[in-house]
């Protein structure tokens, strides 16, 4: 059974309403006034309000603005009764938001009509509501389930040992010797054949299987290097990257220690990679994992440096040992223009912290000849190196690059 309140200040006139429309099978409130009829409304939220313009203390228009400005009350359908025909009255009440209004007197036809067309149409609404709401809830159904099915078409190829690690060089501008390497992690696809991070990481961050995947990454690194350490290549580092998801795992520097334990690879010799958006999320719990990672001994670099959206101040805040300058600043960059304006006094600022600083994407002489002039410390890029299999790694270490 429909709710239909009536507000009417006029006892005669509501109680002929209320009759009739009980008589039509509605469930019927009234109200004497104003404020009596907006507590109504806000209480029981009927399917249809009938409402007096003219009535003392709240008027029609006062009810009608109140229940608009509430979200709960603001869709109501909402009818007006006025005294005349006047037009101006009418504009206001529907500029208010009033659905529509009835002129007294009045029949009982153009009565029981209006409140039928404000109840279909309010039925029509619901519908469309409820097919949204389903048509929302397959759509989300549906990127599950497609997030799912990545889920499972990683972990396979995990098992499946698709994966590889290639390492590129990170190298000494001073000495030209490769100091240490960056593990990046390529998908050697049996169909697609060898797909890079790109077009993973995002899908393996979204779905939490990076945490196993960089998991894998960091043990085949750590024993990588362990294993060129034992071949002579006593000094040799290594830098991974680790993504917000792992990062912001509470057992991390656990993890990490196991790994290095197993590996058997000395902490100071791992360099975990993070990006300057991670910082910004939340400053304080990352502060507190930086730290216990650093705790263990490993060092900390902030990776594309200068692409994030943080603060200056956020470095003195940090506890970093290395600043990766991202490539977009390295390319091209020559004598007077405005990049290199910036990473001059990137290069000064990190060295004023004790920061090491790496340049990414080197890729001409150019490049690396102006990073020697302003005293940067390492370089990393196609110039040197793409990243490579680890094989092709270990013959560029023998021939003493
Ligand atoms: P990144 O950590 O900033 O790695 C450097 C990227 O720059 C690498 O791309 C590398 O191949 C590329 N690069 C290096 N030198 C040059 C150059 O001279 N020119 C140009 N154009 N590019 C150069 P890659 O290997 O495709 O990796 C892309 C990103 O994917 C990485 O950026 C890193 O954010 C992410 N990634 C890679 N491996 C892993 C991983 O094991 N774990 C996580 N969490 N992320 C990874
Ligand atoms: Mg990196
Ligand atoms: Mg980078």
């Amino acid at each position: 059974m429909k709710n239909i309140l009536v507000i009417e200040d006029e006892e005669v006139i509501r109680e002929n309403i209320l009759k009739l429309l009980k008589a039509e099978g509605f469930n019927v409130t009234g109200a004497e006034n104003g404020m009596q009829g907006l507590s109504l409304a806000m209480a029981n939220l009927p399917d249809v309000i009938l409402c007096d313009v003219i009535m003392p203390e709240l008027d029609g228009y006062g009810v009608l603005t109140a229940l608009r400005s509430n979200p709960v009350t603001a869709t109501l359908p909402f009818v007006f009764l006025t005294g005349k025909a006047d037009r101006s009255e009418m504009r206001q009440g529907m500029e208010l938001g009033a659905d529509d209004y009835l002129t007294k007197p009045f029949t009982k036809t153009e009565l029981v009509g209006a409140i039928a067309s404000r109840l279909k149409k309010q039925e029509a609404l619901a519908e469309q509501y409820n097919t949204l709401c389903s048509q929302s809830s397959d759509l989300i159904e549906d990127a599950r389930y497609k997030l799912e099915l990545i889920k499972k078409s990683l972990s396979g190829a995990l098992e499946r040992e698709e994966f590889q690690v290639y390492y590129q060089p990170q190298v000494n501008l001073q000495t030209g010797k490769i100091m240490s390497a960056e593990a990046l992690v390529r998908w050697m696809h049996p169909e697609r054949g060898l797909i890079a991070p790109a077009e993973f990481i995002p899908a393996a961050e979204e779905t939490g299987f990076i945490v196993a995947l960089g998991e894998w990454v960091l043990q085949t690194a750590c024993r990588q290097i362990i294993g060129w350490q034992d071949a002579g290549f006593l000094d040799l580092r290594v830098a991974v990257n680790l993504s917000p998801r792992q990062f912001y795992q509470p057992d991390l520097s656990n993890r990490v220690a196991k790994i290095l334990e197993a590996s058997g690879l000395e902490p100071s010799c791992l360099e975990l990679e993070l990006t300057e958006s991670l910082m910004v999320q939340d400053a304080e719990s990352a502060i507190a994992s930086l730290q216990k990672l650093k705790a263990l001994g490993v060092s900390i670099s902030i990776d594309d440096f200068g692409t994030g959206y943080s603060s200056l101040s956020y470095l003195t805040q940090y506890p970093f040992d290395v600043l990766k300058i991202d490539r977009c600043f390295i390319s091209n960059i020559i004598d007077g223009c405005n990049k290199a304006a910036i990473v001059k006094a990137i290069i000064e600022m990190a060295h004023s912290l004790c920061l090491e600083v790496i340049a990414e994407g080197v890729e001409t002489e150019a490049e690396k000849d102006f990073l020697w002039r302003y005293d940067c410390d390492a370089m990393q890029g196609y110039l040197f190196s793409p990243p490579v299999p680890a094989a092709d790694f270990e013959q560029m270490l023998i021939e003493g690059k």
